[in-house]
């Protein structure tokens, strides 16, 4: 039985500003993603508190809107088997160090703040993200 599923990736501004976008495009599709939707974007600071909402208690929350809304992000709708966990999986770790070989976060990230993609952490997240910046 098939299981497609779409998640939302975002290549953060520390990527965009490297110009790491084509690069990071090729492993999702190397990988079996496809990018059904995607647009270059730069959001409000009050945007990205809405997106992040989760995390708004985390010490961390004020510095993480700021860098978001920092400069241009590429937001797009990946598509394949599985495509959540998969993405999780080829993102890597949060925090750069600790993320295995052959991911993104691996080879791109700088830091745990500037780690170059987000991902969606679940199917039901993953609708409330992709509504979130492709909803009209
Ligand atoms: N983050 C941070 N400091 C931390 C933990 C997280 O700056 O100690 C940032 C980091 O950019 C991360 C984002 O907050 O990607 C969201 O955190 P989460 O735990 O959801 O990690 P992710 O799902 O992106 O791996
Ligand atoms: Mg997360």
């Amino acid at each position: 039985m098939s299981n497609t599923e779409q998640t939302l990736s975002i290549i953060k501004p520390d990527a965009v500003e490297r110009n790491l976008e084509n690069e990071i495009k090729e492993m999702f599709k190397n990988k079996g993603f496809v990018i059904v939707k995607e647009k270059k974007i730069q959001i409000e600071k009050s945007e990205a508190e809405k997106f992040y909402k989760v995390h708004e208690t985390k010490p961390f929350y004020n510095d993480l809107c700021t860098y978001l809304s920092s400069g241009p992000i590429v937001v797009m709708i990946l598509e394949k088997e599985s495509a959540v966990l998969g993405n999780r999986e080829l993102m890597g770790a949060t925090n750069p160090t600790d993320a295995e070989e052959g991911t993104i976060r691996k080879k791109y990230g700088i830091s745990i703040d500037k780690n170059s993609v987000h991902g969606s952490d679940s199917v039901d997240n993953a609708k409330i993200e992709i509504d979130f910046f492709f909803k009209d």
